[in-house]
């Protein structure tokens, strides 16, 4: 079977970032690693990713709760929900997931009386000069002063707090998204919710039963290392600097993308890889690509920002 080539790659001539646009993610691939970003802006990834499959599923019941779902609803969302997997291993993410939402709204209960949701999961599409900025919020709301904020939500099975607390001041998609907030509302906005929900270690050996009991067990004894929360506040000095920044950023992916549309010998040159990048937090989905020169193993989406669905 033949498969296709990593040098036949192009910058697709529909991709622009004044016509279709660039979420915070893209921009994140492209400081990473402009060969990722060329796989992504033509659509491909690894065939089998199911990587993601528990944080997805956390994301959807957050989604479904803070769209004013009862503690019953999200339990029934969740028995519905298809997972990709094993039976035994969908059983388990599913088990963890029941134990972690239902200590998550008893121990935020106070997020339902007194903070006022604006949106969920709310999309925008927003000039930015000639760009376009792309993204789906995870939630807006105000406080009881009437102060508006970001909720991001995340899943993290380990936590590096000092880290988190140094590296939130000037995250990507904080940033990103108070920026777009600013051009949207012409104030800025008071912070960001950070809002972490621990994924808990499980053990092969232990039954399903035995897991849900045991992490009731863990969760209502120490509900604090499980849930945990920052309220990261953006000064509007600090949006302005990201905002040049921004810009500074964005015109060289523009520029670099008009050099390979006259010079198509220029791609796999411009679009170079980042050896230093396949082997981060993550290790990168393309390194099979990357290593053997073809795709193998890889498919084309039908869209080109799935984090948008
Ligand atoms: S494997 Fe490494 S070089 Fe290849 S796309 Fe990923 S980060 Fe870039």
């Amino acid at each position: 079977m033949e498969y296709f080539k990593v040098k036949n790659l192009t910058v697709p001539k529909t991709y622009s970032l004044q016509e279709v646009g660039i979420t915070q993610s893209l921009l994140s691939t492209w400081k990473t690693c402009r060969r990722k970003f060329l796989f992504s802006i033509n659509r491909w990834e690894r065939i089998e990713n199911d990587r993601f499959a528990y944080h997805s599923m956390m994301h959807y019941l957050l989604e479904v709760l803070y769209s004013g779902a009862t503690g019953v609803t999200i339990l029934k969302e969740l028995t519905k929900y298809k997972l990709p997997g094993k039976p035994d291993e969908i059983e388990t993410m599913k088990a963890v997931a029941q134990v972690m939402i239902s200590y998550y709204i008893m121990h935020y209960k106070k997020d339902f009386t007194e903070k006022r949701f604006e949106s969920v999961e709310g999309k925008f599409s927003i000039k930015f000069g000639d760009y376009l900025l792309l993204g789906k919020k995870d939630g807006r709301f105000r406080d009881k002063q009437g102060g508006r904020w970001h909720i991001e939500h995340k899943n993290y099975a380990r936590i590096d707090e000092d880290f988190l607390m140094q590296h939130l001041s000037f995250d990507l998609q904080n940033m990103f998204y108070a920026l777009a907030d600013l051009i949207e509302f012409k104030k800025p906005l008071k912070g960001v919710l950070y809002n972490i929900i621990r994924k808990p270690e499980t053990r092969k050996e232990r039954s399903t039963q035995e897991l849900y009991q045991h992490l009731e067990k863990e969760v209502s004894k120490n509900p604090e290392h499980y849930f945990i929360r920052y309220e990261i506040p953006y000064a509007l000095s600090e949006i302005e600097e990201f905002k040049r920044s921004l810009q500074f950023q964005l015109d060289e992916i523009d520029s670099t993308i008009g050099g390979c549309h006259a010079d198509t010998e220029l791609i796999p040159v411009a679009f170079y890889k980042n050896e230093s990048a396949c082997d981060g937090k993550y290790r990168c989905p393309f390194l099979g690509a990357c290593s053997t020169g073809n795709m193998c193993g890889y498919r084309q989406r039908k869209v080109l920002f799935p984090e948008l669905i």
